[in-house]
């Protein structure tokens, strides 16, 4: 089998040496084995994405020498497909709308006895909507109240071959633990479908086979194979990579200016020193 590799950053900033890492992981392991790299972007916070960093991205990788196969997928212009999987899920009743606000869930999860974290930091949605009687939710959708749309995990779970397993590169199976998301949210008012959702579309439809990324994103892996599974979508083969730090060991971050490929650029760095820093010396 071919190997078809991405690099899906969020145009939101500037690169900067931690994506440059990524990128060159991707590339690399398609190379390597003969197949293809490919550049997804993932811009569908319509409210954190900007036009000018999708262009700079583009020009950046050009520049460090990269070049990926076939056109750049950029997410926003498919809208139209993730609707369709919510559709799907939503007709064999695996997701439902949910009126929370933030605050509503912070105020029932403080009045309860415990609240558990989804491994992405959130907190565990309780489960108020799903126990809406249908009378009222029609109601409060004819109204046209704002709502997100969530995975009910217990009906997802009940309808899927279990054990649920990745394959992560080096390590072989891994069992997952989607249900430690709880009820996710696979859409929202300002972002009309999550990055969960979207991330696993696309690799399905790109035919991705081996997705390298950052360690960051492993326990997500947990609930994309749910989704995979949920879908009928291939199940690509996984390696995560350790994050690039900064000299006091923090993860390098958008903000950290002197990071960027374009203050590196700018400052004189050629694209072999920079392909250097991020871990990929030329040989
Ligand atoms: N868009 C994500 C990011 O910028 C990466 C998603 C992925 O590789 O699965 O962190």
């Amino acid at each position: 089998m071919s190997i078809v590799t991405r690099f899906a950053p969020s145009p939101t900033g500037y690169l900067h040496l931690g994506h440059v890492h990524a990128a060159l992981t991707a590339e690399r392991a398609a190379r390597a084995a003969g197949g293809r790299f490919l550049l997804r972007l993932e811009d569908i916070d319509a409210t954190r994405c900007r036009p000018h960093f999708a262009e700079a991205i583009a020009e950046d990788l050009r520049w460090l020498g990269l070049s990926w196969d076939g056109p750049v997928r950029v997410q926003s212009e498919h809208m139209g497909e993730y609707r369709a999987v919510l559709d799907a899920l939503a007709a064999r009743g695996l997701i439902y709308s949910c009126f929370c606000t933030r605050a509503e869930i912070a105020r029932e999860i403080v009045q309860s006895a415990e609240a558990p974290h989804a491994p992405d930091g959130g907190v565990l949605y309780p489960g108020t909507c799903r126990r809406l009687g249908a009378e009222e939710r029609a109601a409060r959708l004819a109204r046209g109240d704002a709502h997100a749309l969530r995975l009910d995990m217990a009906a997802a779970l009940r309808s899927v071959a279990q054990p649920l397993l990745f394959i992560e590169r080096g390590e072989g199976e891994i069992l997952c633990r989607p249900e430690c998301f709880g009820d996710v949210v696979l859409a929202r008012r300002e972002v009309p479908a999550s990055y969960h959702l979207c991330v696993t579309h696309d690799d399905a439809v790109q035919g991705v086979t081996l997705v390298t990324r950052g360690i960051d994103l492993k326990p997500a892996t947990d609930l994309h194979r749910l989704l995979q599974a949920l879908m009928g979508w291939p199940a690509p083969e996984y390696a995560h990579h350790a994050l690039l730090l900064d000299a006091e060991g923090r993860r390098l971050a958008k903000r950290d200016a002197a990071a960027t490929l374009r203050d590196m650029r700018a400052r004189g760095i050629s694209a072999a020193a920079v392909r250097a820093m991020a871990g990929f010396p030329d040989p």
